[in-house]
């Protein structure tokens, strides 16, 4: 196979990708925007996008703009949505490139159509309603006046209105009910203008899976799309399917003698005489350097990581595994047999979240697709 040749790899099954966008177009009966911000939560922006779109997305949300020109760059024709702020500088290639801009205050969405109207073009763009999250955008309360506002301006074409949550996935919450309420005042007020833009949207992966009074024009699903719980409190259904695996090898097994340290500062030492297996994985790969937290696969069976986490790699007991040999995979995000170990699980085991697990595991680990 195509990993013998490496120790440490991320395998991302593309077919579980599209399984779970085909899961979206289900469950909500909308377009879907699939969020690929951050190299795709870690999975690989490009072939992420590309298996998204296979599967009947039809927008690509994005953080930042130098991602949206990664995509344009690498041939992608499909609409494109930069969720984050975009510096005014930006516009008039945003506008060549088809590429659309978040608008998040007044005196920016002019900057834009400035820049723009000098050129005879428009910037695509859609404005930004802050109904809770104390992030970006405008305050409900000035929402509407916001829009109509940037309706007037010659150098931008305004295609939508959309709003994020700050707790879809605790559901049960009345928070996102009050985000919600807001917002809609914000659309109800540009409907009795006449001036509703034609796409306004809400929902991310909670919201699409918890809300279906938020889902609107259509859906910006991210972890989720990932196979990957939005929180413990929001899982996927039955049906959506894990993307990534993250594997590393044995890279040495020997007997340690009693009253032997292992790895930096001694953390652990031997209680007795010991077969220890040393791991290509490390801190640098995205492992997190926190004592006792980490555990991984090795046939079959789950063991825990001992002592420090050193850079590129970490130390297992290996008793139970006399017939365990350098070069065995070992999985750290994954199944092996019957034993699973979930980027939730590492999240728990770390004191953060799933998407501080994928988003963290580093560029020097080759993902290899399949299907
Ligand atoms: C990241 C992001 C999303 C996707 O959120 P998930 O929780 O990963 O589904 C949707 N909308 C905006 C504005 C975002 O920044």
């Amino acid at each position: 196979m195509d990993t013998d040749l490496y120790t440490n790899w991320l395998e991302i099954d593309l077919e579980a990708l599209r399984n779970n966008i085909r899961q979206f177009l289900s469950i909500t009966a909308r377009p879907v925007m699939a969020v690929v911000k951050a190299n795709a939560y870690g999975h690989g922006m490009i072939e992420s996008a590309r298996a998204a779109l296979e599967a009947g997305a039809t927008w690509l949300g994005v953080a930042r703009m130098e991602e949206a020109l990664a995509l344009r760059q690498a041939g992608f024709l499909a609409r494109i949505l930069v969720l984050g702020y975009t510096v005014p500088g930006r516009a008039a290639e945003a506008a060549r490139e088809n590429i659309t801009l978040t608008v998040t205050a007044p005196e920016i969405g002019q900057a834009y159509s400035a820049a723009c109207a000098g050129m005879g073009r428009r910037v695509s763009v859609h404005a930004k309603i802050d109904s809770g999250m104390g992030r970006l955008g405008v305050l409900a309360e000035d929402g509407a006046e916001f829009v109509l506002g940037l309706l007037e301006e010659p150098g931008l074409d305004l295609e939508g209105v959309y709003t994020h949550f700050a707790r879809a996935d605790e559901p049960g919450r009345p928070t996102t009910d009050d985000q919600m309420a807001r917002f809609t005042g914000v659309i109800d007020a540009l409907q009795a203008a006449g001036r509703r833009p034609r796409l306004v949207h809400a929902a991310n992966s909670a919201a699409s899976l918890y809300r279906p009074d938020s889902y609107f024009d259509l859906v910006r699903p991210g972890i989720a799309i990932y196979g990957l719980n939005p929180s413990p409190d929001a899982p996927v259904p039955a049906g959506f399917v894990a993307v990534l695996s993250w594997k590393t090898r044995l890279t040495s097994v020997k007997l340690l003698p009693a009253g032997h340290g292992v790895s930096y500062g001694h953390r652990y030492t031997t209680p007795a005489v010991q077969r220890i297996g040393a791991l290509a994985v490390g801190y640098a790969d995205g492992l997190r350097r926190k004592l006792d937290a980490n555990s991984c696969l090795v046939g079959g069976r789950r063991l825990p990581v001992l002592g420090t986490v050193c850079m590129d790699q970490v130390m297992v007991p290996l008793d139970e595994l006399p017939g365990a040999r350098v070069g065995d995979e070992v999985v750290l995000i994954g199944r092996q047999g019957e034993a699973q170990i979930s980027a939730d699980d590492l999240a728990a085991a770390w004191g953060t979240i799933n998407y501080e697990v994928t988003c963290g595991l580093a560029a020097r680990v080759p993902r290899f697709y399949r299907n």
